[in-house]
């Protein structure tokens, strides 16, 4: 079967900073990997290498098979093909940590912006979908509002349902609670929970330790750019092999 993403030996500077020290992963269609560590160990910049809002300076991108062409050009990355990065981007969902809805539009408004503008499906159909992702996130009642009148989990669960209205292949996250209240983190957790059993593909980069060892079927501690310890939740969660993870699970799980 082919993974549906494969990163190689991912290696990525910030001037002299090297964030990225050589990260390999690979995703199966279905799986849930959840991505752990400390601030500043490369997590976001890993996940936003994927879809290339971040080039990396070598390493290799498989998304479905296809790999995404980059070149250098006067010393640095950059993506050789806008096209092929605008189609790839286009089937990967995102959900950052802050909430990213464009505020000038309704929460419908949102969903079906880039299905119809972008993907150029039909605005009647894409409507429909919508309706059915508001309703999949609890949010049916709130189509008509506007972010600002919305809860931070409110604006969430809708930036969830519109990242599922470009239809993704898979699913990246960004620490999708940490700007949440703490009463409000649950409401999103169970929509992603339910994305989970529903077999999508995700990345999941959370501090939420009980929650990713429940829905992810592999965890990667990442470390000073590289990863540290990968295996199955039960292991990474709840019996580490290495001491690093081990004090950091335990710092997490204990808050
Ligand atoms: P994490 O998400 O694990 O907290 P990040 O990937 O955001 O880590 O950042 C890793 C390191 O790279 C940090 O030291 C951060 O300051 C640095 N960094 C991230 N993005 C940039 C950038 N665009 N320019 C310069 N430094 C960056
Ligand atoms: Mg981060």
């Amino acid at each position: 079967m082919t993974s549906a993403i494969v990163i190689r030996d991912l290696h990525k500077s910030f001037g002299s900073l090297e964030v990225l020290k050589g990260v390999s992963l690979d995703a199966a269609e279905g799986e849930v990997i959840s991505i752990i560590g400390a601030s500043g160990s490369g997590k976001s910049t890993l996940l936003r290498c994927i879809p290339l809002l971040e080039v990396p300076d070598s390493g290799e991108i498989i998304i479905g098979g296809e790999a995404l062409r980059m070149r250098r050009r006067h010393g640095r990355p950059e993506p050789a093909d806008s096209s092929q990065v605008n189609r790839v981007r286009g089937s990967l969902g995102f959900v950052f940590q802050s909430f990213n809805l464009w505020p000038h539009m309704t929460v419908l408004q949102n969903l079906i912006e880039a299905p119809v503008h972008v993907q150029k499906r039909s605005r009647a159909e894409c409507v429909a979908e919508a309706e059915a992702l508001l309703k999949k996130v609890g949010m049916a009642e709130k189509r008509d509002a506007y972010p600002v009148h919305l809860s931070g989990g409110q604006q969430q669960r809708a930036a969830i349902a519109r990242a599922l209205a470009m239809r993704p292949r898979a699913l990246l996250f960004d620490e999708p609670t940490s700007s949440l209240d703490p009463e409000l983190v649950g409401e999103v957790l169970q929509v992603i929970a339910g994305l989970a059993a529903e077999g999508r593909t995700m990345l999941i980069v959370t501090h939420e330790m009980s929650f990713a060892a429940e829905v992810s079927s592999r965890a990667i501690f990442l470390h000073a750019g590289r990863i540290e310890e990968e295996g199955p939740p039960k292991q990474v969660f709840g019996d580490p092999l290495t001491e690093r993870c081990r004090s950091f699970v335990a710092r997490h799980l204990n808050r």
